[in-house]
């Protein structure tokens, strides 16, 4: 069966890197593709306005909504997908705790799968951390992301999903730094955060631990986009036969 897509943000780096793998593979397609604004076709597929989205989703009821746009955006989308019934894959970082609880309700109403990182690679760095920093306990941590020149959310979510993991296993409150200056010995409750721009690197994420005079550092760097693309289309192929609710990548590559 081929599964029926509407991709969200088809002019962005992401929205288009899905549109262009969707349509490399025999088991998707893409029926919808919007971006906010005017954007030419990719390959035979119609670029329409982000405005338009409600109407081309009751024309075409896709099987899946893939997102990659920015919090605001993701927001109006996943209500219009909502209202018709159509289930959500988004990508998109950068949410409030606001826009969070706005779309936790949404799941309540239709299957909703977000990550902010569809590489399998990252889904068993998480895991290796989570190890790490339970058996070492004591180790101090520093956490540094690198990201192309254009991305908007500092720390990356992927960042922000691994700290979640370290204060998973650490049973006391995290106190981050985010980049430090001046006069600022830390102890060992402190977690560094170091946000790189530079360039197009697509994502590097390093964690390191250091005590008893050694040092472990794990990190995942990714080399394409297309990676991520086909994380996204493979948790649509499972989040189409999911009930309402909340879900995330590991539930796809576990
Ligand atoms: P991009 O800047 O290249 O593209 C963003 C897209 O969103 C564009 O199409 C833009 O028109 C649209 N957009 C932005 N603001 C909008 C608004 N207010 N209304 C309507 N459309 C709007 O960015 P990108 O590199 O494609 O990344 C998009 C998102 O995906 C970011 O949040 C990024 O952090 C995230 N991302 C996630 C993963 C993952 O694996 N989960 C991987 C890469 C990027």
């Amino acid at each position: 069966m081929t599964l029926q897509l509407a991709v969200t943000g088809a002019g962005g780096r992401m929205g288009r890197t899905v549109i262009e793998t969707a349509i490399d593979r025999a088991d998707t397609a893409v029926t919808v593709a919007v971006n906010r604004s005017p954007t030419a076709s990719i390959g035979d597929i119609t670029v329409d306005r982000g405005a338009d989205l409600s109407a081309r989703l009751a024309e075409t009821i896709p099987d899946v909504l893939i997102d990659f746009t920015a919090p605001t955006a993701t927001l109006e989308y996943v209500a219009a997908c909502a209202e018709i019934g159509v289930p959500v894959v988004t990508g998109t970082t950068g949410f409030d705790d606001e826009q969070l609880a706005a779309l936790s309700e949404h799941a309540t109403t239709i299957p909703l799968l977000r990550a902010a990182n569809f590489s399998p690679g990252i889904a068993v760095l998480r895991r290796a951390v989570e190890m790490v920093t339970r058996l070492l306990p004591e180790y101090d941590i520093e956490l540094t992301e690198t990201h192309h020149n254009g991305k908007r959310d500092a720390p990356s979510g992927t960042a922000k999903s691994l700290l979640e993991s370290i204060a998973a296993e650490r049973d006391r409150e995290l106190s981050l730094a985010h980049g430090r200056m001046g006069d600022h010995p830390t102890d060992g409750d402190e977690i560094g955060v170091h946000a790189r721009r530079a360039g197009d690197v697509t994502g590097d994420h390093k964690v390191l631990f250091a005590g008893n005079d050694e040092v472990i550092e794990l990190g995942h760097r990714v080399g394409s986009r297309a990676v991520f693309a086909a994380g996204a289309l493979d948790a649509a192929a499972w989040l189409v036969d999911q009930p309402a609710g909340e879900y995330d990548f590991e539930a796809v590559v576990r």
